[in-house]
């Protein structure tokens, strides 16, 4: 049975490179190597909510220099670490410990070893960016449809009846963009969301993109604040809108501040599925320079 300690994890405080030492190395089903380390700058994709996709970078030490092709989350238990998909819990589940699985190509440094750390700045950059642009857009969205509602409903970090927390099904972060797919379907009008709102897309997506806009004018700070520093510590995103401070828990990495963006813009579109309707929200972001 081997200890693995839970990974410090550096990148939400926006890291993107640190010395590390290997803990643990093991043989994945590709060939390839998985490389856990005692702290690391690399965001992993996280299994069960894959948002933010993960970090790729290399690994350097006095044996040699190694490509790091993904980064994976792992959870440990009773001394097994299991990766990925393989992973039956959610990130923080008890009785397990979490890890970020650095997978390179072989050979691979040695447990004991130790490494320099370097994430792709311009990916991560890239897909700060996106972040930021989709927790804003869904904050305008649930702003634009909030009359949409005809029942109580819980409310996002801004006060507005949740729609992205209540009908989201999936959301991907692109370099400098997002990509939000949400389900209108009977639980939701049985919450008391009237879908004649998504009538007339257009007007939506037209208050979302003046919210944005507005929000693009101010300089309000944005940051990731945690306690613990381990993988499965809580983290909340905070930024300092001009109606107040907005805070919603994220594990991924985000820009700093609202005056960096230039501007951010969604796009809707609607389509029909069995027992409902399928809201594609297409989010960019143009950063000012
Ligand atoms: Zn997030």
């Amino acid at each position: 049975m081997t200890q693995i300690p839970a990974t410090v994890v550096t990148y939400p405080d926006g890291d993107v490179t640190g010395t590390a030492t290997v803990v643990h190395a093991v043989l994945l089903a590709d060939g390839r190597t998985g490389i856990v380390l005692d702290r690391t700058p690399f965001h992993p994709v996280d299994t069960a909510w894959p948002d933010q996709p993960a970090d790729v970078g290399v690994l350097r030490s006095s044996s040699g220099e190694f490509p790091v092709v993904t980064a994976l989350t792992g959870g440990v238990r009773e001394g097994d670490l299991v990766i990925g998909s393989d992973l039956p819990v959610r990130m923080g589940a008890e009785g397990w410990t979490f890890v970020v699985v650095h997978v390179v190509d072989a050979p691979a440094p040695a447990v004991g070893e130790s490494v320099e750390a370097y994430v792709d700045p311009e990916l991560r950059a890239a897909l700060s960016a996106g972040h930021t642009a989709c927790h804003l857009a869904s904050l305008a969205l649930d702003a634009a449809l909030a009359d949409a509602w005809t029942k109580e409903v819980p409310t996002d970090a801004a006060g507005h009846p949740a729609f992205d927390m209540l009908a989201i099904q999936t959301s991907r972060i692109t370099a400098y963009g997002s990509t939000d797919v949400y389900r209108i379907g009977k639980s939701l009008r049985r919450k008391g969301f009237d879908p004649a709102a998504l009538d007339d897309l257009r007007a939506v997506e037209e208050r979302a993109n003046a919210t944005l806009a507005s929000w693009a004018e101010t300089p309000g700070a944005i940051g990731i604040h945690r306690g613990d520093r381990t993988l499965a510590g809580r983290r909340t995103w905070r930024c300092e809108l001009p109606e107040g401070a907005v805070e919603l828990p994220c594990g991924g990495t985000h820009r700093t501040s609202l005056a960096e963006v230039e501007a951010i813009t969604v796009a809707l579109a609607s389509a029909e599925v069995p027992g409902g309707v399928e809201l594609t929200m297409t989010t960019g972001i143009r950063l000012a320079h």
